[in-house]
Parts: structure tokens; C-alpha cells; sequence
């Protein structure tokens, strides 16, 4: 037999090995593996432990409200106004918990500056249209119909906002407002007073601890 087909034949032989090799690998990594597709999956939205100066009243899984649903991702925090003057953070976290209702927010901002985490950090709140699967909410309360915040809330919103763009890695960029996503007048004074919002992102950006 001439030198060149034994070299020929030895190569397909170790080729044949070799993918034998494979197979029976990737079907041991299939059969053997407790989550074989975990690398190919978008990883998991991590349940972040909040401050203690976040009183934890998480409403019930009941639909609308609160279905359960894992965020897709972070990559924006949307700020909303309760569109109800007068009214508590309880209040408002109150309603979100009612079977009737189909909204919430991942927090409600009160008007003496408490905040309320109603939903999960790794779940979808329904506050925020289709950002809802990528976003987290903040719905705060004011005193009047002009929609601005007292400073009590205002100072609370600051703190908050600036503990998740670092616990998320996110920069006041990130932060925006209902009525950038759709078009609603919401948070209302912010939308009609675009120096407040400006002025907002400013101290956000200047309580962060990059
Ligand atoms: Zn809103």
C-alpha cells in the first residue's frame, strides 16, 4: 500500500476517534448535568437585599398587580407620581394589594419621606407599560394636584434612586420617567417643569457611590 493512503487512513481513523469522543461527551454533559442549557439562558435578575431604612410590606401574588413574573433585566428605573393628592404610601401600597387592582410599583415613596418595597426586586412590577419586564418602579406621593413632591419625599426618592443605579450599575441617564415611555403626564410636576426633572438627575448623580 503506498505511504500516502496508510497517512489517509490513519488521519480519517483519528478523526473518527475524535468525533466519537465528542459525541459521547456532549451526550454525557447532557444526560449527567443538572441544568445543561444554564449557559445559554440570559442570566437571572439577582434578588437584591434593600436598605433598612425600606420597610419590606410585599402585597400578595393575586394577577394583575403581582403575578409572579421574573424582571427580564434592569435597565431602567422609572420614576411616577400617584396621580392622588393627599394620599399614603399605605394607602397607595393598600390599593396595589386589593384582589381588584391592576397595578403597582416595585415602591411607593411616601409624603414623610418612608418607602414601601410592595414587590419583589427580581419580579415585574405593573406600573410602566411594556417596560415593565425591564424596568424598576418608583410610584411617590405629593400633597396637592400640582403633582410636586414634598421634601420630605423628594430627599427619601434621591436616596432611593441613587441606592439602586449603584446596586445596579446604572447612572441618572438611566433613570427616567413614565412620560417617557408613553407619553403620560406623569410624574406630572416633572414633566411640566423639565428644570426639576434636570435638577433631580443632578442630585441623583451626586449621591452615588460609583
Ligand atoms: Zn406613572
Amino acid at each position: 500500500m503506498p505511504e500516502a493512503d496508510m497517512r489517509n487512513r490513519l488521519l480519517l481513523r483519528i478523526a473518527g476517534i475524535a468525533l466519537f469522543l465528542a459525541i459521547v461527551g456532549l451526550g454525557g454533559y447532557l444526560l449527567l448535568s443538572p441544568d445543561p442549557f444554564a449557559a445559554l439562558r440570559r442570566p437571572e435578575v439577582p434578588a437584591v437585599e434593600v436598605p433598612d431604612w425600606v420597610d419590606v410590606q410585599l402585597i400578595p401574588v393575586d394577577g394583575a398587580s403581582r403575578r409572579g413574573e421574573k424582571l427580564d433585566a434592569v435597565n431602567d428605573i422609572v420614576i411616577h407620581y400617584v396621580g392622588n393628592p393627599g394620599t399614603s404610601a399605605k394607602n397607595n401600597r393598600s390599593y396595589f394589594a386589593n384582589p381588584d387592582s391592576e397595578v403597582s410599583a416595585h415602591f411607593v415613596v411616601g409624603l414623610e419621606g418612608e418607602v414601601i418595597l410592595c414587590v419583589p426586586l427580581d419580579e415585574k412590577s405593573s406600573a410602566s407599560n411594556w417596560r415593565n419586564r425591564d424596568t424598576i418602579s418608583i410610584e411617590v406621593c405629593h400633597p396637592d394636584e400640582t403633582g410636586a413632591f414634598t421634601d420630605a419625599a423628594y430627599d427619601a426618592l434621591v436616596r432611593l434612586t441613587a441606592w439602586l443605579c449603584d446596586e445596579y450599575g446604572l447612572t441618572a441617564r438611566h433613570v427616567i420617567r413614565h412620560y417617557d415611555i408613553t407619553g403620560k403626564l406623569c410624574p406630572l410636576y416633572y414633566v411640566e417643569h423639565e428644570d426639576a426633572w434636570e435638577a433631580f438627575h443632578a442630585d441623583v448623580e451626586a449621591q452615588r457611590n460609583p
